[in-house]
């Protein structure tokens, strides 16, 4: 089903997903909804498990969580408040998918609040997956998503305080990318993801979150899976689609996101220096994460309750 409406909180630039449930699948309804979010986001799940509280689909609560944590200005991973590029610009990326295979996807996008609620825009109201930057923002403005200042105070101190001396940044060191998988009632998955990407990137640098295959990838049939860490390697191994085509072989999901891991480190003679992580779905509402170094936080929903877990890394 389409989503064409949205209403307004009265906070600039917000508005939260209309729910897309049929009453008929009210009494389907059969699962107990799952979510599983990247780092420490509780902003993301509390507003999924609001969504699904009222038999919301997937996809609205997903969206849901994504616009939590865009809306929150002290954090600076996505939406308002994400810190900026190196020329003090904060461009964000952001992408959906739904259980039914359709997605959406916006990149290089300036000065949007909700680059999510845009992804599922260009998803349900246009012909395209993605719209980047300009254009991006054209069809934003178009659809009444307002024009906002996105680099907060916090955001420029830190970025001046950078300029100083330019100490070229890792994802790992500065960034958290928001994404999110979930389960509904009637066992349907779709998956969200957004982020202001690497902290300080050169100006016009998209990662991994805007790409479908790359950051996030949905089989309704098999699972989902997304990513988080250093994007550029994330892309090379088009990390998500192969963590859900590994679970498609049979991997379960913490097997599945260690594989597409392994696969990594044997590319790089056993020693990456960087960071990836994953987080996986199964259709049967099994979940799990993954990590390439140190440790990789992370929250899991099952019957409303939200616990912080974190997996230690391959290599550490
Ligand atoms: N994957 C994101 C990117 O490369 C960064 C992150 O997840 O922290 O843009």
């Amino acid at each position: 089903m389409k989503r064409r409406d949205f209403f307004k909180t009265g906070l600039v630039g917000f508005s939260l997903p209309s729910l897309t449930k049929a009453k008929s699948d009210v009494k389907r309804n059969k699962k107990k909804p799952v979510i599983i979010t990247t780092h420490n986001f509780p902003k993301a799940n509390a507003a999924a498990v609001k969504v699904l509280n009222k038999y919301g689909a997937s996809m609205d609560a997903a969206e849901a969580a994504c616009m939590a944590v865009e809306a929150d200005e002290k954090n600076s991973n996505a939406g308002i408040g994400s810190l900026p590029d190196e020329d003090g610009r904060v461009t964000l990326d952001s992408c959906v998918m739904d259980s039914n295979g359709n997605c959406g996807s916006v990149a290089f996008l300036q000065n949007i609040v909700h680059p999510v609620s845009v992804a599922r825009k260009i998803m349900d109201d246009t012909k395209h997956v993605m719209l980047v930057g300009k254009g991006a923002k054209k069809f934003a403005v178009s659809k009444g998503f307002r024009h906002t200042n996105l680099l907060t105070k916090d955001s420029r101190n830190a970025w001046m305080k950078w300029q100083k001396n330019r100490v070229e940044m890792t994802p790992h060191d500065t960034h958290d990318t928001c994404a999110t998988l979930i389960q509904d009632h009637n066992g349907n998955i779709s998956g969200a993801c957004t982020t202001g990407g690497w902290a300080y990137k050169m100006h016009g640098r998209v990662g991994d979150s805007p790409l479908i295959g790359s950051g996030l990838f949905i089989d309704n049939n098999v699972g989902g899976a997304a990513a988080t860490g250093l994007g550029e390697e994330v892309i090379k191994s088009s990390g998500s689609f192969l963590v859900v085509e590994l679970m498609r072989q049979g991997y379960d999901p913490v097997s599945a996101c260690n594989e597409a891991l392994n696969r990594i480190i044997s590319s790089y003679n056993g020693n990456p220096d960087f960071q990836i992580c994953y987080i996986a779905i199964s259709k049967d509402g099994e979940v799990g994460a993954a990590c390439l170094k140190w440790a990789f936080p992370h929250l899991i929903t099952k019957s409303g309750i939200t616990k912080l877990k974190s997996v230690k890394g391959l290599l550490s």
